[in-house]
């Protein structure tokens, strides 16, 4: 909402409102649309993590980018735009980019009343983090430990070369300091946690660490088998399910607990599926994320302009900036046959079916779009 032609007044996020979810945009214009843009600003990182989600991706180097120009040309194209999401590596790994496309995409969207995210592991300088703060709406961070020996074990996985556990610890250390001070600062940060086989056991614990850095919101996803984390052990549906219930029992009811790619659907004939779902919905201050992935969002990788419907999964570019439209883009994937076998919705449930790597990983003999929500 724009006051006058300085001032827009943003609606605060909360559990009523996650302009990232898809359901919102699919019951807004009865088909999906995208709303949501997801930038690669780099593949540099500081880290190295066990289960990084674009591990194959990282790289040591890396050369020029798209103008920036050119990309908010594109950006302007999206009617529908509501949300972008910056990501890497480790986004702010050079102070540059900080300065010449971070910072330029928050004010562009800040201007356009666009909602935005950062997905960051805020462990290096304090000041790169507080340039993005007055135009920044969600400041997104990995944490999955209990301790610096967890940091130590997980963050530096594929490093190709040991890493001592003192350097370790004084970057676990600062990402902690950095957190606890953002969040003073009236920033919003958000801490992911993933249900894996390290943390399905002390998920809450984790849960309690993110309270005392002041975070607004715990995020909690499964893991699914992709990059890095391919080769790790899978968890069963009954061990998530169980570390969900742990994680409600014990957690902080005044917290925003947003879990997203969950493997429960309310379509489901068994019976511990349907209490989980109905448990998620009767909880006070928890909310259920239908993924944006293949849904309302694209990924656009800064330094080639090619354009994918997931920062993820192994489904090569759709196209590429320099000759395709966004919008055009996402047309090409909605007549997608991948898209097309998880395209369900029941409007009752809030629900608009399974990402692609849920669906692989669980149900790669159910036929989605053959059921219908019960619960
Ligand atoms: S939208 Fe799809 S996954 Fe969700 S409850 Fe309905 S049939 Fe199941």
């Amino acid at each position: 909402m724009r006051q006058n032609d300085q001032t827009v007044v943003l609606q605060p996020l909360s559990p009523d409102y996650d302009p990232w979810d898809p359901i919102r945009s699919l019951r807004q214009y009865g088909r999906h649309v995208l709303t949501s843009v997801e930038f690669t600003v780099t593949n540099l990182c500081n880290m190295r993590c066990e289960h990084c989600a674009v591990g194959d991706a990282l790289t040591m180097t890396e050369g020029a980018r798209v103008p920036l120009a050119d990309v908010l040309k594109r950006l302007d194209e999206v009617e529908h735009l509501e949300t972008i999401s910056i990501t890497g590596g480790e986004p702010s790994y050079q102070a540059k980019t900080v300065r010449d496309y971070i910072v330029p995409l928050l004010k562009y969207a800040r201007e356009r009343g666009v909602r935005t995210q950062i997905n960051s592991n805020v462990t290096l300088d304090l000041s790169r983090y507080e340039q993005m703060a007055p135009y920044l709406d969600v400041m997104h961070i990995s944490f999955n430990y209990t301790g610096a020996d967890d940091f130590h074990s997980v963050g530096f996985a594929h490093a190709g070369h040991p890493v001592g556990r003192e350097t370790a610890s004084a970057m676990y250390e600062r990402m902690m300091r950095n957190a606890a001070e953002l969040s003073k600062g009236g920033m919003f940060v958000s801490a992911e946690s993933m249900i894996n086989f390290r943390t399905h056991h002390k998920i809450a614990d984790i849960h309690r660490l993110i309270g005392e850095m002041g975070c607004r919101r715990h995020e909690v996803h499964p893991m699914y088998p992709s990059a890095f984390a391919a080769d790790l052990p899978q968890l069963s549906l009954e061990e998530i399910r169980a570390a969900i219930d742990r994680l409600l029992d014990n957690r902080d009811p005044d917290m925003w607990m947003l879990f997203g790619t969950l493997p429960f659907f309310a379509c489901s004939s068994v019976p511990a599926d349907q209490e989980i779902v109905r448990r998620l919905r009767r909880e006070r201050n928890v909310t259920v994320r239908n993924d944006p992935d293949g849904r309302n969002r694209l990924n656009v990788n800064l330094f080639t302009g090619d354009l994918f419907v997931t920062d993820f999964a192994d489904l090569s570019s759709l196209g590429n900036m320099a000759t395709d439209s966004f919008n055009g883009v996402f047309d090409r994937w909605l007549a997608h046959p991948l898209q097309s076998g998880v395209d369900c919705h029941c409007d009752a449930a809030a629900c608009c079916g399974p990402n692609l790597l849920v669906a692989d990983a669980y149900y790669r003999d159910v036929d989605f779009k053959r059921r219908r929500a019960y619960v």
